[in-house]
């Protein structure tokens, strides 16, 4: 049975706080938070050409996907440009 939308988003949220988390221990931890806001972290999410598995709207927005899209490893949503960079970023 495919996943539902929430779940991979559930799944792709979990994913990208472990990688800010990591990106966070790497750089001192608890208390480095303020250190590492405005920088972008690597979320390692495929980027693909958009419209492939039949998707063409992002998970997130639901926007029609343009000409890539970036899709999370772990249970597979699929985002567009702007979310991808919303979520790359700390506190997001
Ligand atoms: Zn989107």
């Amino acid at each position: 049975m495919p996943l539902t939308h929430s779940l991979q988003n559930h799944m792709a949220r979990d994913w990208v706080r472990a990688r800010h988390q990591r990106y966070l221990d790497a750089r001192g931890g608890k208390g480095h938070e303020a250190d590492i806001v405005g920088q972008e972290i690597e979320l390692d999410w495929e980027k693909r050409k958009a419209a492939v598995d039949g998707k063409c709207k992002c998970n997130f927005c639901s926007r029609n996907l343009q000409l890539v899209a970036f899709r999370c490893p772990s249970g597979g949503a699929v985002a567009c440009l702007p979310c991808k960079m919303r979520f790359s970023y700390y506190g997001s």
